[in-house]
């Protein structure tokens, strides 16, 4: 995760550095921090916290033109001023912010480094304290050279920009699976993990190969393949990001996000049913002779990866599962080139996801990406990839990028039955259209009261409902921090049904009527057993004795499409009830957006 920016420009440095850093925060909010060169000094200043504190207790001199930017996500070392980025070197000499884990920087400070004093706990200050190290030991070095030779001692992923005192207008970078790009404008550079942390005047933008460092100077880029050899960058137009980091009218990101989904459906659809479309024009042999189907993913886009495989099982009847991209990197399946493997995420940097995207490549599969983001590094390791068009999304939990992410899965299954996936795709953007979000919004406003109070909550349901109850206790989770756990209704029988006691919630999702009573029969053993109960469904169930004030209504649709729709007012439930809490839902706690570290 964390978030990288760096500038060299005309304009004010400070100023880019503090509008790259605020558009790249939803990767990390643990601390915050900025380097630049004054005179002839290198100058950090960083605090705990988010990006705006950060700028409102520092103060820092005008006319600066070159500076580097972060703002952290944890992985090593706690949360606190002194582990925040940029790093200074031993010597003072060279500051440095960076993204990923340096996996054998403790074996760095205890042998190579042995003698040099650290300041920290973070596994970044290896990076620093090595260049500054070999910079030390052999000073005709170029400082570029320095860098290339202190990547050669480091395991692990990173993308890195880099200051130096001796050069004062220029930056270092470097990146090993952690994203990093490059964006160019008149007279200005930008340097950011993320493409929404380029300047808004940006006019190209490159993104950093695997493997490549380089230097960006006054005079130019110049960029080198690990051991030296130089290497040309393609810059290309840079794309449009109007509609980034603006809430609208509305009180969080989160809450802007679920009121897209509607049109995020319909025009994810639309894009598809454009005679040449990200389905139609991958070559056809590439969908010749596959006999599984392997969805890869974590998180939200494992739950849609759920839905992808049962209806492509169902309705391509193919052999198709789903896998965390955790556990199919160390226990893959059986794969061969008769396998199509679908990597879904968000952003399309998921370091599990890219990791297990190798292994797959290993075993000869073929490899199909779906993600929003069509820089991310997913895109140029996958054979293709199919865009989800959800639209930036700025809310670390993910609502509209699920729901876009299911549409497309659902016309990937029926595309692999026989290429024609135009009637499902007309049924999904009529039945957006009709969606009304103010009804839903109403209705989950009635249940947040007892959701708030409940101690823990178990969401059950069977075949599409309890993927449903996954992505809706995973929603509550994540901001909420309420305890709650998804079970397939018939499972809670078998262990689970021992936790529930007074102050616990049963939520039940029943969206197909053929499997009403036997959800409701699980529904009756735990209020038996002193469970308060909500039945969330878009059925009948008066002839099941249950009252009106438990139910919650789902949108009525067309039962296939459930798991795209009846989520929305969980999503909602979520939002509301980490509201009603007090928390900020596009913040929550312990998480940031992009998960690019295993
Ligand atoms: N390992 C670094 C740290 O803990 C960077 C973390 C990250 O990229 O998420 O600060």
């Amino acid at each position: 995760m964390c978030g990288i920016v760096g500038y060299l420009g005309n304009n004010d440095c400070i100023e880019n550095i503090k509008q790259g850093l605020l558009n790249v925060e939803y990767r990390g909010y643990d601390s915050a921090g900025i380097s630049y060169i004054d005179g002839n000094k290198i100058v950090v200043q960083k605090r705990v916290g988010n990006v705006q504190n950060l700028f409102d207790t520092i103060t820092c001199p005008d006319g600066i033109h070159c500076g580097i930017g972060h703002t952290r996500w944890a992985t090593h070392g706690e949360v606190c001023e002194k582990n925040a980025h940029p790093h200074l070197s031993f010597n003072n000499k060279f500051s440095l912010v960076h993204n990923g884990i340096i996996e054998n920087y403790a074996m760095l400070r205890d042998n190579v480094l042995s003698e040099i004093p650290f300041r920290t706990d973070v596994d970044t200050e290896s990076i620093v304290n090595m260049v500054a190290y070999i910079n030390q030991e052999k000073p005709e070095m170029p400082i570029v050279n320095c860098l290339g030779e202190s990547l050669k001692s480091l395991q692990g992923s990173y993308a890195i920009a880099m200051i130096a005192k001796e050069t004062p207008d220029v930056i270092y970078f470097a990146r090993k699976e952690s994203p990093l790009l490059i964006g160019v404008a008149d007279g200005e550079t930008f340097i950011s993990s993320d493409i929404l942390g380029l300047g808004k005047n940006c006019e190209k933008y490159v993104v950093v190969p695997n493997g490549v460092y380089g230097v960006i100077a006054t005079d130019g880029i110049k960029a080198y393949k690990q051991g030296g050899k130089p290497y040309e960058l393609e810059f290309k137009s840079m794309i449009s990001l109007g509609e980034r980091a603006d809430k609208g009218d509305n009180a969080h990101f989160m809450q802007k996000e679920i009121n897209e989904i509607p049109a995020v459906i319909v025009n994810t659809i639309d894009i598809y049913l454009k005679p040449l479309n990200p389905l139609t024009i991958i070559e056809p042999s590439f969908w010749e002779g596959i006999e599984r189907i392997e969805f890869i993913a974590c998180g939200t886009s494992y739950h849609a990866s759920m839905v992808g495989a049962m209806f492509a099982e169902d309705n391509a009847h193919k052999v198709a599962r789903t896998h965390f991209a955790s556990e199919f990197v160390y226990n893959p399946p059986f794969v061969d080139e008769h396998t199509l493997c679908v990597f879904v995420s968000q952003s399309g940097e998921t370091a599990d996801t890219l990791h297990a995207v190798k292994v797959a490549k290993e075993k000869g599969a073929k490899t199909l990406g779906v993600t929003n983001v069509m820089t991310s590094n997913l895109v140029h390791v996958c054979d293709h990839t199919l865009p989800i068009c959800a639209g930036v999304e700025v809310a670390v939990a993910s609502t509209k990028a699920y729901n876009a992410q299911v549409t497309v899965l659902l016309l990937l299954a029926d595309f692999l039955r026989d290429g024609n996936y135009e009637t499902i795709a007309r049924r999904i953007s009529s039945e957006a259209m009709t969606l009304n979000l103010e009804e839903m919004w109403a209705n989950a406003k009635k249940f947040v009261k007892k959701i708030s109070n409940s101690r823990s909550i178990y969401f059950v349901g069977r075949h599409m409902d309890y993927i449903t109850c996954l992505e809706s206790s995973l929603k509550l989770k994540e901001i909420s921090y309420i305890p709650c756990e998804a079970y397939a209704a018939g499972e809670l029988k078998h262990g689970t049904i021992a936790l529930v006691e007074e102050g616990t919630t049963m939520l039940a999702i029943v969206t197909e009527p053929k499997l009403i009573s036997k959800t409701l029969n699980i529904v009756e053993q735990a209020k038996a057993r002193g469970a308060t109960l909500i039945y969330y469904t878009s059925l009948n169930l008066k002839d099941f004795a249950v009252k009106d004030k438990d139910v919650m209504r789902a949108p009525v649709v067309d039962v296939e499409l459930s798991p795209l729709f009846s989520i929305i007012p969980m999503q909602m439930v979520a939002y509301l009830v980490s509201v009603g809490k007090g928390y900020n839902p596009d913040r929550p706690r312990n998480l940031a957006k992009s998960v690019t570290v295993e």
